[in-house]
């Protein structure tokens, strides 16, 4: 196996052996960069495509200003396209996490009162590293389920859209919608509610009216999908994760107005009368899904709910979290959801029910996502389906998921590659050294 480095030296390297002065950028060591401009032929030595049951061997993909033109055996690169030889690689599609926090990260968990001094500025550049290291794990497209400061990870995606900051593409719900003292809002211990500062409460509302125009702020302000907190939450105080915290009326107030703009809702929701409220509301996803029963399950089957189940970070946080000293309700809520929400994931799959890759990072350290495969394979996915749950299926519950999730013609460039074959072993997946994203490499293997 050749050997593993991020971008920097080695792209440097690549880039002054391969380019010319007046030739486009194609291989990105950092911002700025145009978003999708990339033009590169990858010659893989097995392709993952998303799509297909099995992977097939000596495949080459080609991108073309930023877009995927062909696949096949042999391609010809166009005059002046750079190849990437990625013969002892396989080559999937860029990976999607449906669940992160990417301007937010473990630190702050046991003390959350430090979201009441932070600015926006110092929030953003805690986060832009967090970012870079999400899409060099592998992950080119996230959806970014939260944030307490309202609004930041708009800021984020915006940026990265402009190739100012390097991370994924990002969908981002611009707040939490959640009751006064749920599992979105940041009541704390011994502290007045008039002393939260509204940028961290845009979200907080009562009543199916309140609910309704919070929907349309987020929406109005540019949110790719709206995120309800349904019931308690795990790593908040107060919350009891059983237990319901918004009315099916509330929940049903929210999908309407996401409906008509085309925004997708996702519910947090532990509980299993919460799960099922919110896919009788007309949610399209549903976050961690710890206790869902087997009616839950099959509301989930009928209605094509996909179940963003975040069956990794209970490990993480048993162990991590405890020693960092995180405050012992949420250590004990933890320990309480962990191992059901396993055994529940398992009779979800083996039922049939939609599945996506949502990993809750920021909960542990970024970077750490592509973890979570081995859980999903160890209880009960075959590689290939925890694969497609992290590409064309969680892309099918995105706002334009259609453009990526696979490796066919007409999608957007996003690319990774892995030495070895993820199918024998799905660990393989924890060391990508291959992350094209709209045809730019912004990293890859070693020359040596
Ligand atoms: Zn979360």
């Amino acid at each position: 196996m050749k050997k593993q480095i991020a971008i920097g030296l080695s792209l440097a390297l690549l880039w002054i052996a391969s380019a010319c002065a007046s030739a486009p950028t194609t291989f990105v060591t950092d911002a700025p960069f145009k978003p999708n401009s990339g033009n590169i032929l990858l010659r893989c030595g097995a392709l993952i495509d998303g799509i297909n049951e099995h992977a097939r061997p000596q495949q080459d993909v080609l991108i073309q200003d930023g877009v995927i033109t062909a696949t096949g055996t042999r391609l010809t690169a166009p005059a002046g396209t750079k190849v990437l030889d990625l013969a002892d690689h396989t080559c999937l599609p860029g990976l999607i996490d449906m669940h992160t926090h990417v301007v937010e990260s473990q630190q702050d968990t046991n003390d959350l009162y430090i979201y009441l001094t932070r600015n926006e500025t110092e929030t953003l550049d805690l986060a832009r590293p967090l970012a870079r290291k999400t899409l060099l794990a592998g992950f080119t497209s996230v959806r970014n389920v939260g944030v307490y400061y309202g609004w930041t990870s708009r800021s984020l995606r915006d940026e990265i859209n402009r190739g100012v900051t390097v991370g994924p593409r990002m969908d981002v719900a611009g707040f939490y919608l959640t009751i006064p003292g749920g599992g979105g809002d940041l009541l704390l211990p011994d502290l007045a509610e008039s002393d939260i500062p509204a940028h961290l409460r845009l979200g907080v509302a009562r009543g199916a009216d309140q609910f309704r125009q919070k929907a349309r702020e987020a929406i109005e302000g540019g949110a790719d999908v709206i995120k309800v907190i349904a019931s308690g939450a795990v790593l908040a105080y107060g919350g009891v994760p059983g237990a319901p915290e918004m009315t099916p009326e509330e929940l049903r107030a929210v999908v309407e107005v996401a409906n008509k703009a085309g925004v997708p809702v996702t519910a947090h929701a532990h509980g299993a009368q919460s799960i099922k409220d919110a896919i009788l509301a007309g949610v399209t996803t549903i976050e961690h899904a710890s206790l869902i029963d087997d009616e839950g399950i099959r509301l989930a089957i009928e209605h094509n709910v996909g179940l963003s189940m975040d069956v990794f970070n209970g490990d993480w946080i048993a162990t991590e979290g405890r020693r960092m000293q995180w405050p012992e309700e949420f250590l004990r809520k933890n320990d309480e959801t962990t191992l059901i929400q396993r055994q529940n994931f398992r009779k979800a799959h083996a039922a049939g029910a939609p599945i996506v890759f949502g990993s809750d990072s920021g909960v542990y350290p970024h970077g750490m996502n592509p973890r979570q495969f081995s859980y999903m394979v160890e209880w009960g996915m075959s590689p290939m389906e925890a694969i497609k749950a992290a590409t064309s299926i969680a892309a099918s519950y995105l706002k334009n998921g259609a453009r990526v999730g696979a490796i066919e013609r007409g999608r957007l460039g996003d690319v990774i590659a892995v030495a070895g074959d993820p199918l024998r072993d799905i660990s393989v997946l924890q060391h990508v050294d291959t992350v094209v994203m709209g045809g730019l490499v912004f990293k890859a293997p070693a020359t040596d």
